[in-house]
């Protein structure tokens, strides 16, 4: 058999050492809302595309990929897979299911086309996320004179 396949999606992390190919579909796209996820992104749920373990590819960098396991509430390891150079979180590996990888969805290049299938650990969801939904929103940057919602900013 020839091994001619070609990727259906490329990754790599912020600075460019770690990269990867997706060299099939995910098997799901899941938004994690739960206390780990949050806590290693600085806020934001994690993004993550299930795979099979097979189908995830390094191009480069695998020396560069740092780790940090955790025990979920499980009792199960969940080794978090990260760039040592610029810190981005890209893969993990659950004890629960060796068989398949965890990848960060905001590492493709091309993220178009995906759609969450389920959102997990809801129950986690700091009492700021609703607020996302009525906050004032920019399509870029905030501009020079926006003051926000702060009272104490209004004033002069
Ligand atoms: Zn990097
Ligand atoms: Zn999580």
């Amino acid at each position: 058999m020839i091994n001619d396949a070609r990727p259906v999606r490329t990754g790599r992390c912020l600075c460019g050492e770690v990269r990867f190919d997706l060299m099939a579909s995910h098997k799901l796209f899941v938004s994690c809302q739960c206390r780990d996820c949050r806590h290693v992104s600085g806020g934001a749920p994690a993004a993550i595309l299930v795979v099979d373990r097979r189908d995830l590819r390094l191009t480069a960098g695998e020396e560069q990929l740092g780790s940090f396991g955790v025990r979920a509430e499980s009792g199960r390891l969940v080794e978090r897979q990260f760039c040592a150079t610029c810190g981005t979180q890209m893969f993990e590996i659950l004890e629960m299911d060796p068989e398949i990888r965890l990848v960060k969805a905001g590492t493709l290049s091309d993220q178009d086309g995906l759609e969450v299938d389920v959102t997990v650990w809801q129950q986690s969801e700091p009492s700021w996320w609703a607020s996302l939904a009525t906050s004032d929103v920019f399509e870029r940057h905030f501009s020079d004179d926006y003051h926000g919602r702060n009272p104490s900013k209004d004033a002069g």
